[in-house]
């Protein structure tokens, strides 16, 4: 008879996370090409991510030390693409600790650890231990988003119109986006948006990237609403969309998430986050991810906003080590 194994348990930990900066996944990036695998692969030069740190990889460097474990998982509800900040009281979250050695664990301490490393980049807080059963709980969660959107439009004449859609309940059907149509299934859905506020930005970073008019929108978005394709249109599979409520054409600039509203803890500290440059422009050719030099009227984005995604998982090969 072989010795009685020692028993492995699970820390899920829950917390929420605010993201922010541009430019950050919120789950490790692996290479699509050789899917974290790194021989030999040209696309990733062999490094096996697409980019160096993820709101994940910020949270287990710190984590999972502390804990004496080689792994851990990263739970979100929902998520926002790469290039959309994650503001407002946070996204709540679930980190997964995996077979930990060490549980004398002073949760303060992490959260103040992770916010000095991760300091500008993102912040947790109200991390509380949790049973398994959040990180189900947590997905099946439907949460209205209130998103602040940059928006470019191109001819000066619809700027009335735009601003009197303040206050406007719209009723839309959209499409399945193209971006992610290799993925999931072409459906309709409908869903309901919310213009909440419309005003005139007027700055000189943005004018550097677009010569209309810019307004800062902020919405509210039913769960699951892709809410860039709907601001474009994306050639009529959302409708009606932005576009054609101000009766121009329109583009997403720059998103941010306000809020995710759903049926979470309350805050212990209802404080959100103030910020002196509230959109953070994108500033030089370097940062232009969203192809705005060419001032594109189809803005792509690699993931979704909202959707939720397969868990990722973090690994000691890739990631594990104290920094
Ligand atoms: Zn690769």
């Amino acid at each position: 008879m072989s010795e009685p194994q020692k028993p492995k348990i699970r820390v899920f930990l829950e917390g929420r996370y605010r993201k922010l900066v541009r430019r950050l996944p919120q789950t490790i990036f692996y290479c699509p090409n050789c899917k974290g695998r790194r021989r030999g692969c040209a696309r990733c030069d062999g490094y096996g991510k697409l980019t160096k740190d993820s709101v994940q990889e910020l949270i287990a460097r710190k984590v999972l030390p502390r804990y004496k474990a080689r792994k851990g998982r990263f739970h979100g509800a929902g998520r926002e693409d790469i290039n959309v900040r994650m503001l407002g009281t946070g996204r709540p979250f679930v980190f997964e600790v995996v077979h930990p050695k060490n549980l004398l664990i002073d949760l303060d301490e992490i959260v103040e650890s992770v916010n000095r490393y991760g300091e500008g980049r993102i912040e947790i807080t109200n991390l509380v231990p949790v049973n398994r059963r959040r990180v189900a709980e947590l997905k099946e969660s439907p949460s209205d988003k209130i998103y602040r959107a940059l928006v470019g439009v191109r001819e000066p004449e619809c700027l009335d119109d735009a601003l009197a859609l303040a206050g406007r309940v719209v009723d839309i059907t959209q499409r399945t986006p193209k971006r992610v149509a290799h993925r999931r299934a072409d459906k309709q859905r409908e869903r309901r948006v919310e213009i909440l506020s419309v005003a005139v930005v007027d700055d000189e970073c943005v004018r550097e990237y677009w010569d209309g008019v810019c307004l800062a929108f902020e919405v509210r978005c039913e769960h699951g609403t892709y809410v860039k394709e709907w601001i474009s249109g994306e050639e009529g599979r959302t409708t009606p969309s932005l576009a054609q409520l101000v009766g121009c054409r329109t583009a997403c600039l720059a998103l941010d998430v306000l809020d995710v509203i759903g049926p979470f803890p309350p805050l212990q500290d209802q404080q959100a986050p103030e910020f002196e440059d509230q959109l953070e422009w994108p500033v030089s050719d370097d940062d232009d991810s969203w192809d705005l030099a060419d001032a594109s009227f189809s803005v792509s984005a690699d993931s979704d906003d909202d959707e939720d995604e397969d868990d990722a998982v973090l690994s000691e090969r890739e990631d594990g080590g104290a920094a």
